[in-house]
């Protein structure tokens, strides 16, 4: 007897080629071989979608929490500044942003190689919102069976106004999802207002109606197709794996050999190993295959049919863990080990950047004063004799306040400044100021003498920022 009495209609082959295009070699861009994914209950399907609620939540939310006068997340590309709450990221900060990078990519090489593809399976995005669809498509048009059935089925008023209602939640959440994106980069309020008052401008449509197709699309049509065939670190992702990487693993010593059998029978009297062979593996999952049939590079790690096998095992009266987290080394029956040189050197370059980071963010300055010297003249002597030097100086606020900054010069005695010596510069601003630093002759050492000229803030004067550059002399 087959324990899933829902498949009653449809022979093994059929089932094999509709959830399984691969065991057929099908064409994938085929949307007649698309995968009709079984909703499944369990423990890691719970902590699957409870992970993308946080997340979906995380970022709907994030957008709009206020800081001060403007939201806490806002990476202005129009005056090239990140706001991240109380940071502000400018252009010349580009290390941190390098420094954050290299923090996610070592993040997600030591995770990869402790715990296998849990980033694809947990909280990538195409995931998250994968699930979140197909919780819509069950809501709206039933169980898998039923889907099948229906797909199959000529028009007629239940199939349309079912179609209809999945395809529009589909794409609220998608136009959601894109006006939300969008708003990390637009000011939330007025986006939204602008938005739906059609008064906002034809880029913020653009990427509006762009990102609501791309997320209907991913997560509605492509699906897998994304996991398999387009995301790079599908590709590179084995380089990260050693034996003991935590996979899903299907343990085929105790489920080998499969087939049907009656709830009553004894496995060992008929010559059968525990995996009754009902499929619900393969149903579940959403890249479509067989984790029987070994690691396999489309499995994403979501523990879906952990959770779908577990269930199978309950109902047997067997014990659960047939397909489970595991290691390859503990599936071929060898010692597991923990910490190993790779997992050991991605974890300590990640610590590193971590600290690298923290550093950077710890010594950022809301200060930064850059000096161009006069390109047309080393120097020049005036009427009264005194040897100037003429420069262009780029002090930039970075702060949220105007301030009011003093300049000065370092290493040159009894200089005479020439220009404004003391400037205000607005929050945010670049101000150029050219200016010209001159001294007897009498005080020059040598012909070319190193100074520092240096900016402080008058209202703080411990906010402030000093360049080095040269001064000619004869
Ligand atoms: S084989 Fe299992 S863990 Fe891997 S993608 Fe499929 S359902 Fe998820
Ligand atoms: S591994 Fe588990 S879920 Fe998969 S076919 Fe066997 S018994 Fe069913």
């Amino acid at each position: 007897m087959n324990a899933d009495s829902n498949n009653k209609d449809y022979s093994k082959a059929e089932r094999i080629k509709i959830h399984q295009p691969d065991a057929g070699k099908a064409d994938r861009f085929n949307p007649r071989n698309r995968i009709y994914v079984r909703a499944v209950d369990g423990l890691w399907s719970k902590l699957r979608r409870r992970m993308g609620w946080v997340a979906m939540l995380f970022f709907l939310i994030l957008p709009w929490l206020p800081w001060g006068d403007r939201q806490a997340v806002w990476f202005n590309l129009a005056e090239q500044k990140f706001h991240i709450f109380g940071l502000t990221i400018w252009p010349q900060d580009l290390t941190l942003l390098a420094a954050l990078f290299m923090i996610a990519a070592f993040g997600l090489f030591f995770v990869t190689t402790y715990l296998g593809r849990v980033w694809c399976g947990y909280t990538c995005p195409q995931t998250v919102w994968t699930f979140i669809f197909i919780w819509f498509e069950e809501k709206l048009e039933g169980p898998r069976n039923k889907r099948i059935k229906m797909d199959q089925m000529p028009w007629n008023f239940d199939k349309t106004w079912r179609k209809t209602a999945k395809h529009a939640s589909w794409l609220l959440i998608s136009f959601l999802t894109a006006t939300t994106f969008v708003s990390y980069f637009v000011p939330t309020r007025e986006l939204y207002l602008d938005v739906l008052t059609l008064n906002a401008s034809g880029g913020v449509y653009f990427w509006v109606i762009f990102f609501t197709f791309a997320t209907y699309g991913n997560a509605g049509w492509m699906r897998e197709i994304m996991c398999i065939h387009m995301c790079p670190y599908a590709r590179f992702q084995a380089a990260m794996f050693d034996k003991n990487t935590f996979i899903v693993g299907y343990d085929a010593t105790r489920g080998e050999t499969r087939g049907p059998r009656s709830r009553k029978a004894d496995p060992k009297e008929m010559g059968l190993g525990d995996c009754i062979d009902c499929d619900l593996c393969v149903q579940v999952c959403p890249t479509g295959i067989d984790i029987r049939n070994g690691m396999q590079y489309e499995c994403i790690n979501c523990g879906a049919c952990i959770d779908a096998c577990d269930q199978t095992m309950d109902r047997m009266g067997y014990a659960k863990g047939l397909i489970s987290y595991t290691t390859e080394n503990k599936l071929e029956g060898k010692q597991e080990k923990v910490m190993r040189p790779k997992l050991v050197g991605y974890g300590v370059v990640l610590t590193a950047m971590v600290l690298v980071f923290v550093g950077l963010v710890a010594t950022i300055s809301p200060l930064r004063i850059d000096v161009i010297r006069d390109r047309n003249a080393l120097y020049r002597q005036d009427s009264r004799g005194l040897i100037e030097n003429t420069f262009t100086l780029k002090i930039l606020n970075k702060t949220e306040v105007s301030h009011v900054y003093r300049l000065s010069v370092e290493g040159l005695p009894n200089y005479r400044w020439i220009g404004e010596q003391t400037v205000s510069v607005n929050a945010g601003e670049v101000l150029t100021l050219p200016v010209s630093v001159a001294v007897d002759p009498v005080e020059l050492k040598r012909p070319i003498t190193k100074i520092n000229i240096r900016v402080v803030a008058e209202d703080v004067p411990e906010v402030e920022a000093v360049q080095e550059t040269r001064f000619f002399g004869p």
